[in-house]
């Protein structure tokens, strides 16, 4: 699993918010496209911005960062989503 392997290599999966503000998810279990994501709140961080809460593209949930699922949680419509940050193409 990709989460697993993340953790094993010590990265730092910290969701940074990049410079544009402009961030995209995609949920895990079905990776389609990546959905434009709301970001509802950031807070500071080392002088960079982090992302601590986005909304949830299907309910509008305030969805927090889970370090165990390495990506933003929701609960609250139905079977628990799981969006991770799609990281921009360089
Ligand atoms: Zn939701």
């Amino acid at each position: 699993m990709k989460a697993y392997k993340k953790k094993r290599m010590k990265v730092d999966n910290t969701p940074y918010l990049p410079p544009d503000g402009v961030v995209y998810i995609m949920d895990s279990l079905n990776p389609e496209r990546p959905i434009r994501a709301v970001v509802l709140k950031t807070r500071t961080k080392n002088k960079r911005e982090i992302i601590e809460s986005i909304a949830c593209p299907v309910c509008g949930n305030p969805m927090k960062w889970d370090d165990k699922w390495e990506g933003f949680v929701c609960e609250k419509h139905g079977k628990r989503a799981i969006y991770e940050i799609v990281q921009p193409k360089s």
